[in-house]
């Protein structure tokens, strides 16, 4: 559908013209060489759109502004840690206020009191514990499966993400074997021997893997959202539900990104019953932490084991996670965002994002969909795909470079390594008009 000689034409024209536009940028790229591994602070950001990434001087609300003073509408949002917009008043006042009254000191403070209540009235999970990262939230609730079920393996979706968590490091191989994700640097150990992969929305498969009776937990994204969004057929997440405790293994729902859903993530909307639940990234409004919450039963058959004298090299746990300042961050985020009145705000944006695109591609003839899973939406170049294998074998690599460049030269941030658009409630009906013109104008210049 798309002219492969033009895409190469003006995709070479967006570069040059993302140089041109980023001097200032492009030198900082070239000092950071000088010090940093790869020449960037953190690896991924390698893969950022253009030969360099735009460095930023400072961000407010849905906007950031570069240092060559280029304003540009955010729509990645950090990839869901600042889902509540950049520098939000409240969080910024009580997280400075925390700071200058002590970071961390290993001793509880009364806000983790109000936190664990507040996370069990949003998710309706008994007992609470923190981590720094959704990562290390991960991690912690696997061992703990391991040590509640006495079984040896987890299950997770094909092409599922959920930080860098040896064991979900994985797809399946066209036999259905568990092998390591192409990009996984260093495996600990073949995941064959710690994982079984099941595509998401096959019930069938699911049945077949759990009936090994080997599963610790299944841990799951409710709707994929790591390899573009895909949502649950009818019935899939019920089935789920019914399987894992047919074959007594534990459900653990990462709501990390789904709690794009709503203030209470898909658990809430869909009335999920998981016996976990691990979120991370937005609940501190950007500063590093995570949450575990743990079914009744579940917390009352790890409290033994959490009280013995050797719980400090548990595998569990960290010195930062649930710090004052930590739970400090999550009070004030919980307090003033991500309230339901905000995302009523929120999600008609994304639905509007959704439709502007949708338009778009009918007045170009493209057979091409929009997925919208609350404050989140992202645009296919294909059907809607049903699993994570189809989604992945639907990325256009080339296409979505030119895509994302072409936004950002024109003032406009979508989420890398993925055509995807988060709202927070800055965000306006203009911020999103503005996408949804540069997103035509994108096709026109492709078509003509
Ligand atoms: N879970 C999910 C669903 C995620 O999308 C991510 C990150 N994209 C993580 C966990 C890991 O988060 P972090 O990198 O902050 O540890």
């Amino acid at each position: 559908m798309i002219n492969r000689n033009r895409l190469s034409e003006v995709l070479e024209i967006e570069e040059l013209l993302f140089e041109k536009l980023h001097p200032n940028s492009n030198n900082a790229s070239k000092s950071n060489i000088n010090s940093l591994v790869g020449g960037v602070p953190m690896p991924w950001m390698t893969r950022l759109p253009g030969s360099f990434p735009i460095h930023v001087r400072q961000a407010r609300g849905a906007m950031f502004t570069d240092i060559d003073d280029i304003d540009y509408i955010d729509f990645c949002l950090g990839d869901t840690g600042s889902m509540i917009g950049h520098g939000v008043k409240e969080i910024t006042e009580a997280i400075s206020a925390q700071m200058s009254k002590g970071a961390t000191t290993m001793l509880p403070t009364q806000d983790a009191t109000w936190v664990g209540e507040e996370l069990k009235r949003r998710f309706g999970l008994s007992k609470w514990q923190f981590a720094v990262s959704a990562t290390d939230a991960n991690r912690f609730v696997l061992r703990i499966a391991r040590h509640l079920t006495k079984r040896p393996k987890i299950l997770v979706h094909d092409w599922c993400y959920h930080g860098t968590v040896d064991e979900t490091l994985v797809i399946a191989d066209e036999h259905g074997q568990t092998i390591s994700r192409s990009g996984a640097i260093g495996p600990q150990i073949d995941p064959a021997l710690t994982t079984r992969v099941v595509p998401y929305n096959d019930l069938e498969a699911l049945e077949i893997q759990l009936a090994h009776r080997d599963v610790a937990c299944m841990l799951i994204e409710p709707a994929l959202t790591n390899i573009g969004i895909v949502l649950p057929t009818p019935g899939y997440l019920e089935g789920v539900r019914r399987l894992t405790t047919k074959y007594g293994t534990l459900l653990i729902v990462d709501e990390t990104h789904t709690i794009c859903a709503g203030a209470g993530g898909c658990t809430e909307l869909w009335g999920l019953k998981p016996d976990i639940l691990v979120i991370g990234k937005s609940i501190g409004g950007g500063f590093p932490v995570a949450a575990y919450g743990l079914s009744d039963e579940l917390a009352t058959q790890l409290s033994s084991k959490i009280a013995e004298h050797d719980v400090d090299v548990s595998g569990i746990g960290g010195t930062l996670a649930g710090s004052a300042l930590a739970m400090a961050a999550i009070k004030s985020t919980l307090t003033n965002c991500l309230l339901p009145e905000q995302f009523e705000i929120t999600r008609s944006l994304a639905t509007r994002w959704a439709s502007g695109v949708q338009k778009s591609f009918s007045r170009h003839n493209l057979d091409w969909s929009v997925q919208q899973l609350g404050c989140r939406a992202e645009y296919w170049f294909c059907a809607p795909p049903v699993n994570g294998a189809q989604a992945a074998a639907a990325s256009d690599p080339q296409l979505e470079s030119f895509m994302h460049l072409w936004a950002i030269n024109r003032g406009v941030f979508l989420t890398p390594f993925h055509n995807m658009a988060l709202m927070s409630p800055f965000h306006t009906t203009d911020d999103v008009d503005k996408h949804t013109q540069i997103f035509n104008d994108a096709l026109d210049t492709l078509a003509s």
